[in-house]
């Protein structure tokens, strides 16, 4: 199975990508956002317990998300691997992970980061907000997501390059062009 993490800031494009990249490849694309929204809209009493912390741009605690991760993946049959889009997002989901991962006899393939400066990921989300309205894209909140991603998220860049297992791409650019980045990469596995 190739079990492939999308890495990024929010806004750096992983949702789009994911999806593409899953098509190609025959992989389940699994995003925690995505699964997080539905709940929220469906109002069930996981969406009800994450909506304030959403909302504001924090992280979900680190102990609900593992039995999301093993529900998701067990849901899904058919495919020949997963892209991971928004996580792991904390260096304990990422331990939490490799443990799930190893009952189920699998392991992370590889981790590539999509390459986008602050400057650049603030104007994009600015934009997302005025075309979906999505809650958690105001100035303020933005700003939150983007200091929490600084200080928990990027030390998994150095959690996997120790492993050998992360590597980036350009994230600036067409879809297309990105896109055809990414596939590089993955076929050069
Ligand atoms: P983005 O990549 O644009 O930040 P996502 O759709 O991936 O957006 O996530 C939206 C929100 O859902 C996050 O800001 C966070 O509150 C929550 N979330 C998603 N994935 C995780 C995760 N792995 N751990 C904790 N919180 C998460």
């Amino acid at each position: 199975m190739f079990n492939f993490i999308l890495f990024g800031p929010p806004g750096s494009g992983k949702g789009t990508q994911s999806i593409k990249v899953a098509e190609k490849y025959n992989l389940a694309h699994i995003s925690t956002g995505d699964i997080f929204r539905r709940n929220i809209k469906e109002k069930t009493e996981l969406g009800i317990k994450v909506k304030s912390i959403i909302e504001k741009g924090e992280l979900v605690p680190d102990e609900l998300l593992i039995d999301i991760l093993d529900d998701a993946m067990s849901k899904v049959s058919g495919k020949d691997g997963f892209v991971f889009d928004g996580f792991p997002r904390t260096c304990q989901q990422a331990r939490d992970m490799d443990v799930l991962l190893s009952l189920k006899k699998e392991s992370v393939s590889i981790v590539l980061a999509l390459d986008v400066n602050d400057e650049e990921i603030i104007g994009r989300l600015l934009k997302r907000a005025e075309l979906q309205g999505r809650k958690d894209d105001t100035k303020e909140v933005i700003e939150n997501r983007l200091d929490i991603y600084n200080k928990q998220t990027q030390p998994l860049i150095k959690f996997y390059k120790e492993q050998n297992k992360f590597t980036s791409v350009n994230g600036i650019g067409g879809v297309e062009d990105i896109c055809n980045s990414i596939c590089t990469v993955i076929d050069s596995q």
